[in-house]
């Protein structure tokens, strides 16, 4: 059982984050934000996977006008992600959105963190203080000895100290790095200094493969630490896949309930059926199921029973015909040409979900 960490709740619009709240799934446009029907038709499909809190650059005026377009409609709460002008987050908050990412220290003087943190107050809305190891301020890496966890820590405390000075205290905070031991270390010596929620995340991970194994390692150590109120997994691919890997590492923590576990075999000289394509298109197909359920895809008579019958639903893979097994026993043969479209029946027999194709 993992205990996390205790932390005082801010709110998301409708998602809070931090104290008993379930570790949130977020991620971040990356449409132009000018372009408001992209930008709307991305976030719609980021809510698809059950993306709850979704980020958006605004980097430019006519970003922070369309983010006002963009938020009548789409339903998940967005934040809007603010580097230096603070001019654009005020335009943000009055397009509505229920949360900022900007850093106080680059925003010009206390004058403008003054008015921002005086806007957020009076909206309800957190700011994110979300410190990278590859834009810290001049001069912090070399007062620490080029140690990024230290300089990392140290960077957050100046912002959050800018906006405690406004008696603000509405405050998430990320250090993110993309070394995965820099990362874990800097928001364990934070932890020991605040009680703000963390927005957890390893930057710049790489691709939906090696980007998701990064994510998978340090977010798994950090989560297991009990670290960790909201994260973001990112990738250089379709923003859809952070939310999937991102509910798949929280589920194999058991942080999370809910969709479809699978367990598929690693195919071997045994194989009847094509188990790599079978369990690849059931993953994509099934990432949207919200129930509970247990999956085995297995190739053959040899480990394929077994573990199908301990799954709530499996199969083992034949010559021409394959066993589906539901609840623990044999439902029948099928053809190896039809197999996946009987399993995913199956699942919406036993879930009562439609399943999208
Ligand atoms: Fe090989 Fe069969 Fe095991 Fe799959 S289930 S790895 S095909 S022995």
């Amino acid at each position: 059982m993992i205990e996390r960490r205790k932390t005082r709740p801010v709110k998301v619009g409708g998602v809070v984050v931090g104290a008993d709240a379930p570790i949130s799934v977020q991620s971040m446009t990356n449409t132009i934000t000018e372009d408001t029907a992209s930008t709307v038709r991305q976030i719609k499909a980021l809510e698809s996977y059950d993306c709850e809190i979704v980020r958006v650059a605004v980097n430019t005026e006519p970003a922070a006008k369309s983010l006002k377009r963009i938020v009548g409609q789409v339903e998940a709460p967005l934040i809007a992600d603010i580097h230096f002008d603070h001019r654009l987050a005020l335009a943000s908050l009055d397009a509505g959105v229920r949360g900022l990412r900007i850093n106080p220290g680059n925003i010009g003087g206390k004058d403008k963190v003054r008015e921002v943190a005086a806007a957020c107050k009076d909206k309800g809305v957190p700011i994110r203080i979300g410190v990278n190891s590859g834009s810290l301020e001049k001069g912090v890496l070399e007062k620490n000895g080029g140690d990024f966890a230290d300089a990392m820590v140290e960077s957050a405390l100046k912002h959050i100290k800018l906006l405690e000075d406004e008696s603000f205290y509405d405050i998430k905070i990320s250090l993110k790095s993309s070394d995965v031991l820099s990362t874990v270390r800097g928001y364990e010596l934070l932890a020991e200094k605040v009680d703000y929620p963390f927005h957890i995340g390893i930057t710049e991970a790489g691709t939906a493969f090696s980007g998701a194994i990064k994510s998978g390692v340090g977010l798994g150590i950090l989560l297991y630490k009990g670290l960790g109120d909201t994260l973001r997994v990112s990738l250089s691919d379709d923003p859809v896949n952070e939310v999937i890997a991102g509910y798949h590492i929280l589920r194999d923590l058991g942080l999370r309930t809910g969709g479809v576990r699978l367990m598929s075999c690693p195919t071997c000289g045994r194989a009847e059926i094509d188990i790599v394509n079978i369990a690849r298109n059931f993953e994509k197909i099934s990432a949207r199921i919200k129930s509970d359920i247990s999956v085995a895809i297995m190739g053959c008579v040899v480990n394929g029973p077994g573990e199908s019958m301990h799954a709530d639903v499996g199969i083992a893979g034949g010559k021409e015909k394959s066993v589906l097994f539901s609840g623990g026993k044999m439902v029948g043969k099928f053809d190896n040409s039809e197999i996946l479209e009987v399993l995913l029946k199956e699942i919406e027999s036993i879930t009562g979900e439609k399943i999208k194709i």
